[in-house]
């Protein structure tokens, strides 16, 4: 293989991520990349891209818990430090807040891994199960 066609079959990352993070397609950036809120579309429904190999297993879930936790447990602790809120308060505000957060997340996470995973062709093959 030459350089030239390395070149070619090189995807760049931070473009296919970034479509990803907004649950578009990583190939056209158009199409959607999700269907409902977290399945993944078998092709891409503009550029007809496959994508139905693209796993992203119980990776999204981690970063959302890892990124979670690490603002909302500083959070808690600098918040209850600072106004000393009722317990009752203190919870519903972290818990409302926690839940949004992770769901905000959980998608777009899923969606820059598989932009991740599509540039660097990180999927198996298209008949595993
Ligand atoms: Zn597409």
């Amino acid at each position: 293989m030459t350089d030239q066609q390395h070149d070619a079959q090189t995807r760049a990352v931070k473009p296919a991520m970034w479509n990803g993070w907004r649950r578009k397609c990583p190939n056209c950036g158009n199409g959607p990349l999700l269907s409902g809120y977290l399945s993944v579309r078998d092709t891409c429904p503009v550029c007809r891209e496959e994508l139905h190999h693209q796993r992203a297993d119980d990776g999204p879930a981690y970063l959302t818990i890892l990124i979670v936790g690490h603002l909302m447990a500083p959070l808690l602790l600098i918040v209850f430090e600072a106004w000393r809120p009722e317990p009752m308060v203190l919870f519903t505000i972290f818990a409302i807040g926690t839940v949004a957060l992770s769901l905000y997340l959980l998608p777009r996470l899923k969606g820059a891994m598989i932009g991740l995973q599509w540039a660097k062709r990180m999927h198996g093959f298209a008949n595993s199960a």
